[in-house]
Parts: C-alpha cells; sequence; structure tokens
C-alpha cells in the first residue's frame, strides 16, 4: 500500500459533492489501492494482533473541522486500519465459513452504490424489482428448483440480507396464518422446532416473532445420524406437542449445518410435516449454493414439498456480503404479514396488486438494487464457472481431508460434504477426554497465533473439534498444503 501517486496536499472537492470528474479521479485512485490490498492481502497477519481499544488511542477524539488530504486517510488506513482487521478475503482464511468476493460482484456493487436507488415498490424504481424477479428465478433454475418457487411459476423469490431476516419474515408468514384461522390468542400455543444443529438466530428470530422458550424445540441429534435431524424424533415431539394442546407451526431444517455441514433429510421431515400442517422452512444458508452442482442436488431433495428456502450466495457464490436468496412457494401470505399500505407510497399498480413490491416481502421499507451484484456474477462467469469453482474448493478440502488421514495423531469427526473439514487430534487411550480437548485448543491457539492461517472450532455431541472450511475465493492448493504442515507443526509442539 502507500504507493499512490497524489498531491499530498489534496482532499476531495466539496463545492459539489458528487462532481463527476472529481468522481473518477478519487474513485480511480481508490480502485488502485484495493487492487493492491488484494495482491498484498497474504502479507498481513490473517488474525490481527491487537488489543480491545486499540484504534480509540490511536484515532482523534473528534472529526477534523476542515477537510483533510486523501493521501493522509489512505495512510491512516495503512497505518491503523488494517492491521487490526481479520482479512477475511485472505488466501489464508479457513475459519467459520469464508466469505466470497469477485470482480464481477464488485462491478455489481459498484453499480448498486452508484444507482443508490431505493426501491421499496415497483414504482420506486421499475428495473431493480424486475431485474431482482428475474435474477431470483435464474438462481431457481440453477438450482433445479420447481416452478412452484418462482416467478415464471406461482411463486417467487427475494434478496434479503441476511438468513436471520429470512426466516423471521417466513415465521411471521407462517404465525400470521395460524392467527386467522385460530385467533391471535393461540400465539402462546405455537411451537417451533429446529434441531440442536440449528443456527442460533433461529431462536432469534422466534423470539422476535412472539415465540419463546419453552415453545422452541430443539431436538437433539447424534452422532450415528452425522447430526442430521431425525424424522421419527421430529414426529414424536410433534405428536406430544399435540397431545399436550400445542399447535406445531414451522420447521427450520438444514442443508449445511454450521459446525459440521450436516444435511437434515427434506424429504422425509416433509412426510412430518405434512402431517401436522407444519411450515418447512429449508436454511441452505452454506450447503444451497452447492446444489447447483448436479452432484450435490440430492441434499435438496424433497424440496418442492418445503414452504421456504433461503441460501447465501455471500457464503460460497462469489458475491459480497450481504446477499440472502429466499423462495417462497406462497408469496402472498408474506405479503398478508408484511404489507403497508401509507398514503405517501400509494399508486395505482400497487392498488390494483398487479406488480411486485418488495417492501412487503421484508422488515424494512427502503432496499438496495442487490440484484445487480447477482446478475454480474451470473451473467460474467456463467453457471460453468460456478459450477468449477465450488468443486475447486471442494477438491481442496478433500485433499486436507486426506493429510489428515495422513497422520496417525489426528482423527476426522464428522462427513465431509462440502468444503468443511472437522477434524481433531484424536484421543488417546491413556488420557483424560478434557485432556484431548485441551490439547486441542493449544493447537488452535497456536496455529491462530501464528498469523498464517486462521481456522475455528465448534462442540457438537459434546466433542471439542477444529473447523478447516476452504472457501476463501483467493486460497489455492499451495495455502491448503502451508496450513496442513503449520498444523503439524502446531501438533509437535502441543503434544511434545
Ligand atoms: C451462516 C449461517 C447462518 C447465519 O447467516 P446470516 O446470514 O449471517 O444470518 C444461518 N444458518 C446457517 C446454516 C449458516 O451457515
Amino acid at each position: 500500500m502507500g504507493s499512490l501517486d497524489l498531491d499530498p496536499a489534496e482532499s476531495i472537492d466539496f463545492s459539489n459533492p458528487l462532481n463527476p470528474e472529481e468522481f473518477r479521479k478519487q474513485a480511480h485512485q481508490m480502485v488502485d489501492f484495493i487492487a493492491d490490498y488484494y495482491t498484498k492481502i497474504e502479507s498481513f497477519p490473517v488474525l490481527p494482533q491487537v488489543q480491545p481499544g486499540y484504534l480509540r488511542t490511536r484515532l482523534p477524539h473528534s472529526p477534523p473541522h476542515r477537510p483533510e488530504p486523501l493521501q493522509e486517510i489512505f495512510n491512516d488506513i495503512t497505518t491503523h486500519i488494517i492491521p487490526g482487521m481479520t482479512h477475511w478475503l485472505s488466501p489464508n482464511f479457513f475459519a467459520f465459513f469464508p466469505a466470497t468476493a469477485s470482480t464481477a460482484a464488485f462491478l455489481g456493487e459498484m453499480l448498486c452504490t452508484c444507482f443508490n436507488s431505493v426501491g421499496f415498490n415497483w414504482l420506486a424504481s421499475p428495473a431493480a424489482t424486475e431485474l431482482e424477479m428475474v435474477v431470483m428465478d435464474w438462481l431457481a433454475s440453477m438450482l433445479n428448483l420447481p416452478n412452484t418457487f418462482m416467478f415464471s411459476g406461482t411463486g417467487g423469490g427475494v434478496i434479503q440480507n441476511t438468513t436471520s431476516e429470512s426466516i423471521l419474515v417466513t415465521l411471521i408468514a407462517a404465525r400470521d396464518k395460524a392467527m386467522q384461522l385460530l385467533g391471535p390468542d393461540c400465539v402462546k400455543r405455537l411451537v417451533v422446532y429446529g434441531s440442536d444443529q440449528t443456527h442460533s438466530t433461529f431462536t432469534k428470530a422466534s423470539k422476535l416473532a412472539g415465540i419463546h422458550p419453552p415453545n422452541i424445540r430443539s431436538i437433539p441429534t447424534t452422532d450415528d445420524s452425522g447430526f442430521a435431524l431425525s424424522p421419527a424424533l421430529f414426529r414424536k415431539f410433534a405428536e406430544a406437542d399435540v397431545a399436550a394442546g400445542l399447535v406445531p407451526l414451522y420447521l427450520c431444517a438444514t442443508v449445511g449445518t454450521t459446525s459440521t455441514t450436516a444435511v437434515d433429510p427434506v424429504d422425509l421431515l416433509a412426510d412430518v410435516a405434512s402431517d401436522y400442517n407444519i411450515w418447512i422452512h429449508v436454511d441452505a444458508a452454506y450447503g444451497g449454493s452447492a446444489c447447483i452442482c448436479p452432484e450435490f442436488r440430492h441434499y435438496l431433495n424433497g424440496i418442492e414439498r418445503v414452504d421456504s428456502l433461503s441460501l447465501s450466495p455471500h457464503k460460497w457464490l462469489l458475491s459480497y456480503l450481504d446477499c440472502c436468496c429466499l423462495w417462497v412457494k406462497r408469496p402472498h401470505l408474506l405479503v398478508s404479514a408484511l404489507s403497508t399500505n401509507p398514503e405517501y407510497l400509494r399508486n395505482r399498480l400497487s392498488d390494483s396488486n398487479s406488480v411486485v413490491d418488495y417492501k412487503d416481502w421484508q422488515i424494512g421499507t427502503g432496499r438496495r438494487f442487490k440484484s445487480l451484484r447477482l446478475w454480474l456474477v451470473l451473467r460474467s462467469y456463467g453457471t460453468a464457472n460456478l459450477q468449477s469453482h465450488i468443486r475447486s474448493d471442494v477438491q481442496m478440502a478433500k485433499m486436507f481431508e486426506g493429510f489428515v488421514n495422513s497422520d496417525p495423531r489426528f482423527e476426522i469427526v464428522a462427513p465431509r460434504r462440502f468444503a468443511l473439514v472437522c477434524f481433531r487430534i484424536k484421543p488417546n487411550s491413556l488420557v483424560e477426554p478434557s485432556y484431548t480437548e485441551s490439547l486441542n485448543r493449544a493447537l488452535l491457539e497456536w496455529v491462530n497465533s501464528r498469523g498464517n492461517a486462521y481456522m475455528s472450532h465448534t462442540v457438537v455431541g459434546g466433542m471439542y473439534m477444529l473447523r478447516f472450511a476452504v472457501g476463501a475465493t483467493l486460497t489455492e492448493d499451495r495455502h491448503v498444503v502451508a496450513a496442513w504442515k503449520l498444523i503439524k507443526e502446531g501438533a509437535d509442539a502441543c503434544i511434545a
């Protein structure tokens, strides 16, 4: 960084804050800065070595009264901001699920920001609404979803910010439908279901929708089923709830759980749900993207029987945060739960119900023109390249899995389905289980403190395990090889 050729005294001209020539000049410099960052990203520790509060002590207590030169701002980014960042785009980032990015999505993001369109209803930006409808249908067809989820059929899709919002809006649609049938007092009898592997945001969404513990069921999973939700157990829970006078409402099933990428059996769960008239939402935030490849599509078997599905292209389909795609079979249920109709937004088309007003499919009113990003990704790369991107990540994860299997000190502890490998240093029959856990904790600490790789951990079925998630866009074989070498060195140091 710092290679920018700027006049040191120059600040951004303010005579018109969006002067096109000034914009051209400054934005080119920013593009250079960004390209330099991507070039040098590997030289930064992937996990920063700063203490809480570090930045406050380095920056002034109040904003400047007079303009400051851009060069000084760039300098501060280089000296103060970048050293305090966790570099999510680093090829050495293997923690959580990586956040993917791409040139095409970046260009789409630039356009989205450029227009600053606030497309709350159709008339507020017809192209924004209609492109989103087209792109959601495109992605649905790439996933081979039935046309009951498409605008060209009887359903439709919308871009939410996060999975949390996708769960919340569908849960509210399901709740309001129940309330219409059973009256407003039924809410305290409504029960929602997930497994003990369902993302924690499900509990948050349930509470936001007015459904609180103990009416939030967390159905236990086990090792034998690879931590997938058991349909038989789901049936038992629903049966018992009905017997107790409660009303089963909503199941959040997961295709690719956050801890270990377990896949709940959607088809079999749908058998139970249809007996009890339960809304099924499938959360495929991470794993769903893989289903654009025919060899992974079976994980969505039964999807034609569910009510809603969400997946986040920002997790694996080369899109920037935030982009969560939600499809629903019955858009009118979302709309009847979430629509607003203030006089100042009224227009003939909305009044005649002849257009999609996306404000009625989401929590907020204003919304960005985010479909541009996905449109650029899908058009610029095509399905073929996106499929090879998924396959190449899976291939690298398989390679890592092979490394783990080749070292007798380690073991794989959950089936690898996508590009996440869950593993640990093996327990030794001579030592306590708690020693195995502390050994693995020490290894994680050792690896992450080097700055050359970042992994995370989880606890499933009481077992502490390490998670190695391949998927940062810049990651190549050599980064995975180097990370494994580092992990082995860590094991040498910790086991000794
Ligand atoms: C990442 C993840 C989430 C959380 O997604 P947000 O978009 O951050 O709300 C939910 N579910 C699963 C399965 C995930 O992997």
